[in-house]
């Protein structure tokens, strides 16, 4: 039997729906969350992805704006303009847009953010938050792999869950959250034995490589969830062929565009995976949804105003 698809965009759409509601009432307290995007230079993926994130602030209602720094800013020239953003009471997330410029002292840079501003996540302090069980702001992509599995009624206590990826961003948040939600977690890496093996193994498996279609049905255990957080383009007609061989949809796009977005799950997955995250429209919409989430959280958190359940 195929897998069942779990629907990311829709999931995302709820959240951005409750976001947009609590927005609402805090307004009626008079307060608007404020989000500052802070975009260096011309790197066109990051100029899309933070027109997305302006524009799912408008959707819910969160105040934004945009700082450009020329591509030549130097790291004193962002800590001042951070700095600047963290003393400024109207604006509650501070996201500041990656890659930066060669020059630039990235680490330094996120550092310096207020870490009750930091939507991201990314800051030290909220990993400590996070690994402690204490409230503060989780990383949006791993926290919406979260959301998925919850919102989609599968069960995590107990299970045996397999990460594949260790970065900071994705897998490391990632496998903590599952952990904090009791899960038996197992974290993956390049240097990982046995890979296969050692993912066969999981109830819940999340791959989150960066590599085209790399999870094979041979890493899945018939009926697991597989959450495929990978992102990749894929241009070579071979490796478009080991992956989409037959999928009629996905050949005319491609003869079309001359790419096509993979995750890091082969589409084969699917037919042994009990239930199973698409790319595209599977954790990718998650990721701008609880941004919105975390800024209003941010918001709330600065006004001692979080409500237990946070
Ligand atoms: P990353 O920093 O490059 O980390 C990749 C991880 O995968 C590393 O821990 C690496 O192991 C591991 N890995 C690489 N090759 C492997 C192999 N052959 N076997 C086992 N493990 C292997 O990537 P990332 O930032 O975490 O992102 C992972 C993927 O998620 C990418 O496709 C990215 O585009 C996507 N992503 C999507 C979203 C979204 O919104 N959906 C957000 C963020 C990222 P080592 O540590 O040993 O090198």
């Amino acid at each position: 039997m195929p897998a069942r698809i779990l629907d990311g965009a829709k999931i995302a759409n709820d959240i951005r729906s409750e976001v947009a509601a609590e927005v609402k009432t805090l307004s009626v307290a008079g307060v608007r969350p404020g989000l500052a995007v802070v975009l260096v230079g011309h790197n066109p993926a990051s100029e899309i992805y933070v027109r997305g994130k302006v524009k799912a602030c408008e959707e819910v209602g969160v105040y934004s704006e945009q700082h450009t720094p020329p591509e030549t800013a130097t790291t004193a020239e962002l800590l001042a303009l951070i700095d600047n953003l963290n003393r400024r009471d109207e604006i509650d997330g501070i996201l500041v847009q990656l890659p930066l410029p060669q020059q630039v002292d990235s680490k330094q840079v996120l550092m310096a953010v207020d870490p009750a501003k930091d939507v991201d996540g990314f800051h030290p302090v909220n990993v400590g938050f996070l690994s402690t069980q204490r409230p503060g702001l989780v990383p949006c992509t791993p926290a919406g792999v979260i959301e998925i599995l919850k919102r989609s009624n599968i069960p995590i206590a107990g299970q045996e869950a397999v990460v594949v990826g260790r970065s900071d961003i994705v897998g490391k948040p990632v496998a903590m959250l599952l952990l904090n939600a009791n899960a038996t977690v197992t974290v993956c890496h390049s240097k990982t034995r046995d890979l296969a093996e050692v993912c066969r193994r999981a109830d819940i498996l999340v791959a989150a490589i960066g590599r085209a279609g790399m999870i094979t049905r041979d890493f899945v255990k018939p009926g697991a969830t597989v959450i495929d957080v990978g992102m990749n383009k894929v241009t070579d007609p071979a490796e478009f062929a080991r992956l989409f061989s037959g999928n009629a949809r996905r050949e005319e796009t491609f003869q079309a565009k001359g790419s096509t977005l993979v995750g890091d799950v082969h589409p084969e997955v699917a037919e042994v995976a009990g239930a199973i995250t698409p790319v595209p429209g599977g954790v990718g919409p998650l990721t701008i949804a609880m941004l919105m989430f975390n800024t209003v959280k941010a918001a709330k958190l600065e006004r001692q105003w979080l409500v237990a359940s946070g």
